[in-house]
């Protein structure tokens, strides 16, 4: 057994809880509509000791949120993206210092959305990261390969090479801090999820110079959901998944709560 998989099995036995991030992505369209979803999830998420749920909606609804769940420990408030600075000229940007403000715990970065639509690059996300890990929440840090780059075989490359870039300065002893999430590009809203036994070999990929949790991402809803969050040490004792991203799925209370019920 290499040393990278003695890692591991520390990595997997540590993490308690699952983490299950909800991603709204730039949904609903109203406040209103927003407050119904928080009031729908903030009955369905209560006492369960196994599971994490972080509910990431889009910045204007974050301060709503902090209230629906201010008495709700098993749910925490996280951030779909942010600047690296506190403060200043930065027309549009919001700071960490910010989001800290309101009680946000996790920001989302490098989204696949920001780097393909957005134009973001691994540096700016490392920046961020940087900034986050000050203000001491925790960044969510999102690595995936293309369709194109699976095709050629360079998934483990292209992870190795993304993970690298967008953790450019961050200390070794503040990789524990990080959450990473493995988001095939290829399966971000596509309807065709990644294999288990695939997200489990790219988490052990990101996994082998890394203590950080790693979750998954990419078309997961309530009738996949069970595989991931049930992969755990196989017959090769490797460890298996530390929880799940969810896009599409998490819009809807009901599905989401349904992933949430299956971690027991
Ligand atoms: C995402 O937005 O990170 C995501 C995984 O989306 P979906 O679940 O819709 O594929």
């Amino acid at each position: 057994m290499s040393g990278g998989a003695i890692q591991l099995i520390k990595v997997s036995q540590s993490t308690m809880k699952k983490l299950i991030i909800a991603n709204w992505k730039c949904n609903p369209a109203t406040l209103k509509e927003a407050q119904k979803m928080f009031l729908a999830l903030r009955g369905g998420l209560k006492n369960n000791s196994k599971a994490e749920a972080v509910v990431c909606p889009p910045f204007v609804y974050l301060a709503e949120a902090a209230k629906v769940f201010k008495n709700q420990s098993s749910v925490k408030i996280g951030a779909q993206n942010c600047f690296w600075e506190e403060k200043g000229a930065f027309t549009g940007e919001i700071s960490p210092k910010m989001l800290k403000s309101l009680g946000v715990k996790y920001v989302i970065l490098g989204h696949s959305e920001r780097v393909m639509i957005m134009g973001e690059t691994n540096e700016m996300t490392a920046r961020k990261v940087n900034a986050v890990l000050k203000l001491g929440l925790t960044p969510i840090v999102c690595i995936g390969e293309t369709a194109e780059e699976r095709k050629q075989g360079k998934t483990s490359i292209i992870l190795e090479k993304e993970l690298k870039e967008s953790l450019q300065g961050v200390a070794k002893n503040q990789m524990t801090k990080i959450v990473l999430a493995y988001e095939p590009l290829w399966a971000i809203g596509t309807g065709k999820a990644c294999s288990v036994d695939e997200a489990v070999k790219a988490a052990n990929v990101l996994r082998r110079t890394r203590k950080a949790p790693i979750l998954y991402g990419g078309s997961v809803h309530s009738q996949n959901a069970a595989g991931y969050i049930a992969a755990r040490l196989d017959s090769a004792r490797q460890a298996g998944l530390d929880g799940l991203l969810i896009g599409g799925a998490s819009l809807d209370p009901k599905e989401f709560l349904a992933i949430i019920k299956q971690i027991r």
